[in-house]
């Protein structure tokens, strides 16, 4: 390593499912830098609006949701090293990774009064620099002036089949078809809201990790932070 002083920012960006917080997790790790993973934050909101009866077969309660969103405190912690997402004193992990929350929290995600809270409190988690962040607006919105943006993805199919297995390994009873469908719908949802839509940013290095180990990308990025650094 260059520099071991000098931080910086870290921004990982791309489509559902291409293993982006695996890699930004130990790339934290590895650099001794915090990890924030965003998708949780809204994760955690689109839990909050469900289990509130904010969300049912008619959509979302806009207004409603709004309006309490200051009752949403999130924040993180680490049990037996791994991350744990937390609302409100509840440790809500589990149930932030089921379908439930995927299929609804793209929607959520578009609401611009969502995005400006949720956007302010990971500029807050980030404002010392030694961050590791990923998302889908990092590079554009959260950090724009970030020393390092990686823009993920990976075909459609080669995510879904990940994310079964994933679910799968946790016991979850899903189907492919159901898994591909929700990936494919994210993908349209976050590139095409109005509200700061998923886009690699000019600057972001991109990234296919179609053909990829877990191994090969990290000493990819690896080299890309020394750059960042030197
Ligand atoms: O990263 P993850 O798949 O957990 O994110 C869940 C969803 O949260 C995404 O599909 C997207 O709709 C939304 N999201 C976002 N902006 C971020 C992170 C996630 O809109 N920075």
């Amino acid at each position: 390593m260059e520099n071991t002083n000098k931080k910086i920012t870290i921004a990982i960006d791309g489509h559902s499912s291409t293993g982006k917080s695996t890699i930004a997790k130990s790339l934290a790790k590895y650099l001794n830098y915090i990890y924030v993973d965003t998708g949780a934050m809204y994760r955690a909101v689109t839990w909050f609006a469900l289990k509130q009866g904010l969300i049912d077969d008619s959509g979302i309660k806009r207004v409603q949701l709004i309006s309490r969103l200051d009752e949403i405190s999130i924040s993180f912690t680490n049990i037996s090293g791994e991350n744990h997402t937390i609302v409100n004193d509840l440790d809500v992990e589990r149930e932030i990774r089921g379908l439930e929350v995927a299929n609804n929290v793209s929607k959520v995600a578009s609401i611009p009064e969502v995005r400006r809270k949720l956007v302010a409190e990971q500029q807050f988690l980030g404002s010392a620099k030694g961050v590791v962040m990923d998302g889908r607006d990092i590079g554009t919105v959260v950090f724009p002036k970030a020393e390092l943006k990686v823009f993920m993805t990976a075909s459609a199919d080669v995510r879904a089949q990940r994310r079964y297995n994933e679910l799968r390994g946790k016991g979850e009873e899903v189907d492919f078809d159901d898994v591909l469908k929700n990936i494919e719908e994210r993908d349209f949802l976050d590139e095409n809201r109005k509200d700061s839509p998923l886009v690699k940013a000019d600057d972001a290095i991109l990234l296919d990790n179609s053909k990829l180990s877990r191994n090969q990308q990290f000493d990819h990025i690896i080299s890309l932070v020394n750059n960042a650094l030197s």
